[in-house]
Order: C-alpha cells, then sequence, then structure tokens
C-alpha cells in the first residue's frame, strides 16, 4: 500500500512519526493508501521551515512574488483534470464535480494576482503642517490552513492564494482522509517557481491540528470543519494568541413561495441537496415549503429523483459515495430516526442499485417530508444526500424557523416576488444568500462564510476579508524636519 508523506522545505518526506491513517477509494469500499499523521516534532519541522523561508518570500517583489503564482494558475489550469482524478479517487465525488470545485478554487488564485492593488495603503497628506500619515500592510509570517475532507483542494485554494501572495509562509494540515490532493498542489506549487519551505504540507489528525495551535511560530489559523472542531480550534488558538478565522457546519435551507417556477425549483433542490452527495457545507437540506405548493413540489422532485445515477464517480453517474462507511451508515440511520418521528419517508436511499463496486460506501438520494422541527432530522447536520421537507403556512413561519437554526452558513429563496427576496435578504439571518440561486457560493471577489456556529472569528474567507485577515496594518506619521520644529513641549501631540 502506498504511503502519503509530507511535503516538508520544498520536498516529500516522512519525518519522525511512525503512526498512519487508512486512505480509503469510497467507491470501492477499500483501503488503497495509508497517509502519516504526524507528531510534535513533524509539526515543530514544517513550521521551522516555514519560519526559515519567511523573511526572504516576505521581501521578494510583488512583481516576482506574483509570477510565480501566475504561473501556478497557468499550470493549474492547464493540468487540473489530473487534480480532479485524485479528488474523484480518495473523496468519491463524480469527476465532473471534482474538477469544479478545483475551478472555483482556481478563482482564487485570480483573485489573488490582484493583491498588489488589494493591499494598497492609504495616504494622507498635511493631517498637521509639514506631517503626512500613511498606512501599510504587511504579511503576519508562517500561517496554518486547517480543512475538511469535503473539499480537498477548494477549501485550500480558498487560503493559500492570498496568504501567500501577501508575503505569508504556510503549513497546509489536509484532512487524513483525502490527503493526495495537497501533495500534488504543493508539487505544482514548486513547478512554478515556488522557493523552499514557503508552502508546506503536514499530514496529520488532532495531534497535528493541537501542535499547529500552540506553535509559537504560527501566527494565524484559517480553519474549515465541523462545528464542534472549529469552535474548539477558535477557542484554543486565539487563547494562544493567533488571529483565527474557523468556518463550521451548516444547514441551509432553501424556502420556496407559492409563486415560485416549481419546476425550477425542483431542478434546484435535487442539484443542491445531491450534488456531491449532499457533503457540501452549502449544500441544501432542508426545503422549506409555504403551502399550498408542498405536494406539487414534492411530487416534482420525486418525479426526477427516479432519473439520478449514483455509482462510481469515474463513470458517468450524477452522485458519487459517501466519504467512509461509517459516515454512511450514520447518515442512512437518519432515516430510522425520520421514521420513527412520524415522518414521510418518500425515497429512501438505502434501496440504491449502485453503478460501481458493491463494497462501495453507497447511499442513493434520499426524501424526507413532513420532517418535524423537533426531529434529530431536520436538527443535526447530516451532511450526506438526506433532502427534509417542512411544510409551513407563511414566508413568516419559514423565515422564523431558518432564523431559529443554530446555523447560518447558506439559504436561498425561489420566488419571482422581488419584494419578498428583498424583504427575506435583510430579514434572515444567514451569512450567504441566494435569490433562485441554489448554492451561492460567492465568487472570490467577496467573502465566503456564514452566522451562527457556522463561523467563528470575525473575518470570512477569500475577498476583502481574506487581504485583511493575511495582513497586519501599520501607520506611520512623518515630518521632515526644518529649524523651525524644534523646542521644548512635553504636551500630547497636537494638530495644527
Ligand atoms: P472535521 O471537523 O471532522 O475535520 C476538519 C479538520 O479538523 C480535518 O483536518 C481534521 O483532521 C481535523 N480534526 C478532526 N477532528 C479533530 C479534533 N478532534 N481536534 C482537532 N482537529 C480535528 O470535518 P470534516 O468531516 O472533515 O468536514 C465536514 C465538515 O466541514 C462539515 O461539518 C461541513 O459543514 C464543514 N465544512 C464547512 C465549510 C464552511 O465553509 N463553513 C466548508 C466545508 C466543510
Amino acid at each position: 500500500m502506498r504511503t502519503i508523506l509530507h511535503f516538508i522545505d520544498g520536498t516529500t518526506t516522512s519525518l519522525t512519526s511512525e503512526r498512519t491513517h487508512e486512505v480509503f477509494d469510497p467507491a470501492l469500499g477499500l483501503a488503497t493508501k495509508e497517509v502519516l499523521l504526524a507528531n510534535n516534532a513533524d509539526a515543530d519541522a514544517a513550521v521551522d521551515a516555514a519560519t526559515r523561508a519567511f523573511a526572504a518570500w516576505r521581501d521578494m517583489s510583488w512583481a516576482n512574488r506574483q509570477q510565480i503564482l501566475f504561473r501556478f494558475r497557468e499550470l493549474l489550469n492547464a493540468r487540473k483534470p489530473e487534480l480532479a482524478a485524485i479528488i474523484t479517487e480518495e473523496h468519491g465525488k463524480v469527476l465532473s464535480d471534482a474538477l469544479g470545485e478545483v475551478t472555483r478554487g482556481q478563482e482564487v488564485v485570480e483573485f489573488a494576482l490582484g493583491a498588489p492593488h488589494l493591499t494598497k495603503g492609504e495616504h494622507s497628506e498635511q493631517v498637521s503642517t509639514g506631517v503626512d500619515v500613511f498606512s501599510l500592510r504587511q504579511p503576519l509570517g508562517p500561517v496554518a490552513i486547517i480543512s475538511p475532507f469535503n473539499f480537498p483542494a477548494m477549501v485550500p485554494m480558498w487560503f493559500f492564494p492570498l496568504a501567500l501572495a501577501t508575503g505569508n509562509t504556510v503549513v497546509l494540515k489536509p484532512s487524513e482522509k483525502d490527503p493526495s490532493a495537497a501533495i500534488w498542489i504543493a508539487e505544482l506549487l514548486h513547478e512554478a517557481g515556488l522557493p523552499s519551505g514557503v508552502f508546506n504540507v503536514l499530514q496529520g489528525d488532532k495531534v497535528a491540528v493541537d501542535a499547529l495551535l500552540e506553535h509559537p511560530g504560527i501566527r494565524a489559523v484559517s480553519f474549515v470543519g465541523s462545528t464542534p472542531i472549529a469552535r474548539y480550534v477558535y477557542e484554543k488558538a486565539t487563547a494562544a494568541g493567533k488571529r483565527v478565522q474557523s468556518l463550521g457546519g451548516a444547514k441551509n435551507h432553501m424556502l420556496v413561495l407559492p409563486d415560485a417556477d416549481l419546476d425550477l425549483a425542483a431542478d434546484a433542490a435535487i442539484n443542491a441537496g445531491f450534488g456531491s452527495a449532499g457533503e457540501r457545507c452549502m449544500a441544501i437540506s432542508a426545503l422549506v415549503v409555504v403551502e399550498p405548493v408542498a405536494d406539487e413540489l414534492v411530487a416534482k422532485i420525486e418525479t426526477r429523483m427516479s432519473t439520478l445515477k449514483t455509482g462510481d464517480g469515474r463513470r458517468s453517474c450524477d452522485m458519487g459515495p459517501l466519504i467512509t462507511r461509517e459516515h454512511r451508515d450514520k447518515v442512512a440511520s437518519y432515516i430510522d430516526i425520520a421514521l420513527a418521528d412520524g415522518a414521510d419517508v418518500v425515497v429512501d436511499g438505502r434501496n440504491v442499485t449502485p453503478d460501481g463496486d458493491i463494497n462501495g460506501f453507497w447511499l442513493g438520494p434520499t426524501l424526507i417530508d413532513r420532517v418535524p422541527t423537533t426531529s434529530r432530522v431536520y436538527k443535526d447536520e447530516i451532511f450526506g444526500p438526506v433532502l427534509s421537507v417542512i411544510r409551513v403556512p407563511s414566508y413568516e413561519a419559514g423565515v422564523a424557523l431558518i432564523n431559529s437554526s443554530e446555523f447560518g452558513n447558506g439559504t436561498a429563496i425561489f420566488t419571482n416576488d422581488g419584494g419578498a427576496a428583498r424583504r427575506f435578504q435583510r430579514e434572515v439571518e444567514v451569512g450567504m444568500i441566494g435569490i433562485n440561486v441554489p448554492i451561492p457560493v460567492p465568487v472570490a471577489t467577496f467573502s465566503f462564510g456564514g452566522d451562527k456556529a457556522s463561523i467563528f472569528g470575525d473575518l470570512k474567507a477569500h475577498g476583502s476579508d481574506g487581504i485583511r485577515f493575511y495582513t497586519k496594518t501599520k501607520a506611520v506619521t512623518q515630518r521632515w524636519l526644518d529649524p523651525s520644529h524644534g523646542g521644548i513641549n512635553l504636551g500630547f501631540p497636537q494638530n495644527d
């Protein structure tokens, strides 16, 4: 079995820890590789490499740094099918979806190419007689990026292009479930000319995460994962004095008003509910339908579901397997909970016939109607292909339900009523809102992040928040002296 190594100081290496974790091909249900799991000394080695590389990278001219990132963008664009194949092999999502993930990540690289403009400071002339004030943005130092399994390329790419473009060095700790994408990216960055030590990949689990969170050499932490771990990371890293952005879990609602085009709403619910087997933080998992159109909408969704093909992502399927056997079993257990709680299981994904190996971690698209809002099926983040329908009497009841959720990552409204949509965007307590757009992932020029238990920290991913996160400001007050500035005055400086 092949062992996936770390990437430290410009080269793949095994470092010292011999602990490993099995890496599965979820469509085969088979452990095909193993990945090393770092210990504290390995984390030290990664941070040391990032620390040694920092000064030269920080001091490299904008022009030279941008040329490296530009070459990386060109290589990535040309070779992204390779990366997509790696993602499908370890995550299971279908190839077209994996390619889409890489393309969305590439957007952030393209945005980061504008960093010299985006980091420009401010300048005020003559704030006092002969005195000018200006501000600078400078990099922080070595930063840690800790990413989840569900977007092994895109989530790291939400962060490292901006971290690198603004002059920081990086230690990326990818998910141990699909660690190869990070290594492929590291090698491509070096092919593009990135100096050794500027971008490092430390493989590992909680041990590696804790070591990075506590390491005095790490200045900032960008984390994405489930809410309990996101909260933990935020608390631990801020207590250690670090700057932290920590994105957590989600339970995204799609509100359908009676005036909506129900065919388009049904298509959108399917795409957003079952794409990537529901393992997206922006997946729709709760369909909130304002009566009297729920029967009609549920029927349209059920009809469409009969055409969906679940199977090996390398074949022409709509939806792949779940990430692990345990996760598949956990997601499937919610179907029993739904039945026990009195909901109607309209389509039971456990009956699926996959186009793939019998041992794959399969669960077909599942539709559950009349889910009580007290049920764990409604409340928990299931993170699988399970779409719940909740019927509400009015727009107000729908918004009240969404706002009562613990999470606030994404939401969507389907309507042809502009006034209702405008009211929704003002009233709903969610960070990313789609108006007739079911998966409203903002483009790279805007920032990605939710609200409430879906994010900890003040600054979101990419967009202007990303630039601010990875830079610190300095304000310089400057005067060029002449004899008129002489004299002793112990009073507090005032402008004149
Ligand atoms: P996870 O929380 O299990 O793992 C995320 C990272 O934390 C991984 O690198 C993992 O190795 C590490 N980790 C796991 N347990 C840890 C522990 N006890 N202590 C320290 N580190 C630990 O998440 P996942 O299952 O890989 O990913 C799915 C979750 O991520 C879902 O909840 C999903 O909503 C969320 N997610 C959120 C966003 C967002 O933008 N808000 C985006 C993608 C995924």
